[in-house]
This record gives structure tokens, C-alpha cells and sequence, in this order.
């Protein structure tokens, strides 16, 4: 009968630096790492055995000094094939105290036209009540919704998004994280599978600069400069 195994490492990714959402400055900061514990381990069930291995980190926002815990997980039993030979453990990340807790609309939502204000709003309730299904769908939305507003030529969502760059709108940049937030909406609406609060976070970080560049800047340089 095998044993069960458990190792830990002090500091091993300490003075590091990871990108994470500030709980403070309510968007994706570097963040370096005080201190941390790496455990890792294997558990025996009969001939079959689960290795796993976590980091416990204490993190610092590096613009405001907030100081906050971060914690990953990654077991053999949960992966994802990358192509038909290669496979990936799945990380989950937990960040506390949870960086989706009140997340709150911009200041200038109401110079967002109507049906994309209410999009966002909604979007924002499923992000803070844990529905990242929802969430997913909704940022999905969001961007399909912008296009519209915009009337970006193209007959599908990926044409629409490059249209977007055509007329000026988005930088090539935005675009390709655009595409990403795409194909994040396909995988909540078609295969219901969860994304994680911290990419549904940046999703609408990138929705919002989206909003800032279309709607909420055009205004002040009309106001500023006429
Ligand atoms: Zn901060």
C-alpha cells in the first residue's frame, strides 16, 4: 500500500511579480508576491494515485500597495487536451477577499447608448453574484451589441470586430482581445462551460476601455473642444 505524500516550500515564488485585479484599484495590476507556501502532493486510492500541487501567496498591488492573498490549484485529475497528443492541468485561481464583490459600473454609463448600458449592467450583476456562465454570455452580448450600435461591416461577429479597426473605432490591439472575449462567449453559450472571475474580469476590463475609446471620450472632446 502506497503512502500518501505532502511537501511544502517556503518562498519559492517570492519577489516574483503575477498580474492580477486589484481589489482597490478595480483593474488588472502587477502584483508582486511577499511571501508564499508551495504544497504539493500525491494521494493513493488503491493503484491509482492524484498528485496536486497549490501556491499560497501574499500579494502587493504594485500602484496602491493594497496587500492581498492569492491562492492556485492544479490536481492530475483536471486537464484539458491542448492538441490531440499534449494535455494541460487546469489552474483555478482564488483571489480573497474576491475581486468580483462590488464591482461597479463606470461613472459614465449613462453616456452608453440604452440597450448597451443595460447589457453592461447586467453583465456586472452576473460577474457579482457568481454566474460566470451568464457573465460569458453577457460580455459576448456586450460586444456583439457595439457592433451594431457602430454598424461594423461583415456578416459575422469576427468580420464585425475587424470592422470595428477599419473605421477607426478600435486599435488592432483591442481587436485581437476582442476576438478572445468571442470565443469566450462561443464556449459559455454553446458548450455552458464556466470561465474563470478572473478572465470574466478582464473581459470587461477590455469592454470597458472599449467604451471609454467609442462613447464616453468622443462626448468630452465634442464638450472640450467646440
Ligand atoms: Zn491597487
Amino acid at each position: 500500500m502506497q503512502k500518501n505524500t505532502v511537501s511544502r516550500e517556503f518562498n519559492k515564488t517570492a519577489g516574483t511579480v503575477v498580474d492580477v485585479q486589484c481589489s482597490k484599484c478595480k483593474r488588472v495590476n502587477k502584483h508582486l508576491v511577499l511571501s508564499s507556501v508551495d504544497v504539493s502532493g500525491e494521494n493513493w486510492f488503491g493503484e491509482n494515485s492524484l498528485q496536486y500541487w497549490s501556491e499560497y501567496q501574499v500579494i502587493m498591488c504594485q500602484g496602491c500597495e493594497t496587500t492581498t492573498f492569492r491562492s492556485t490549484s492544479q490536481n492530475t485529475e483536471d486537464w484539458d487536451f491542448v492538441d490531440h497528443e499534449t494535455v494541460e492541468y487546469n489552474q483555478t485561481v482564488n483571489l480573497y477577499p474576491s475581486r468580483s464583490e462590488g464591482r461597479n459600473p463606470l461613472k459614465d454609463v449613462y453616456l452608453l447608448p440604452p440597450n448597451v448600458q443595460r447589457i453592461y449592467e447586467e453583465t456586472i450583476k452576473a460577474i457579482n453574484n457568481d454566474q460566470p456562465v451568464l457573465a460569458g454570455i453577457g460580455i459576448r452580448a456586450i460586444v456583439e451589441t457595439v457592433c451594431k450600435d457602430k454598424n461594423s461591416p461583415g456578416s459575422n461577429l469576427v468580420q464585425k470586430i475587424n470592422g470595428l479597426v477599419f473605421q477607426g473605432v478600435l486599435s488592432p490591439d483591442g481587436a485581437t482581445i476582442l476576438h478572445k472575449i468571442r470565443t469566450l462567449g462561443n464556449d459559455s453559450a454553446h458548450e455552458v462551460k464556466p470561465h474563470k472571475a478572473e478572465q470574466l474580469g478582464l473581459a470587461l476590463d477590455v469592454c470597458e476601455h472599449l467604451f471609454q475609446d467609442v462613447y464616453v471620450l468622443p462626448y468630452y472632446a465634442a464638450k472640450t473642444f467646440t
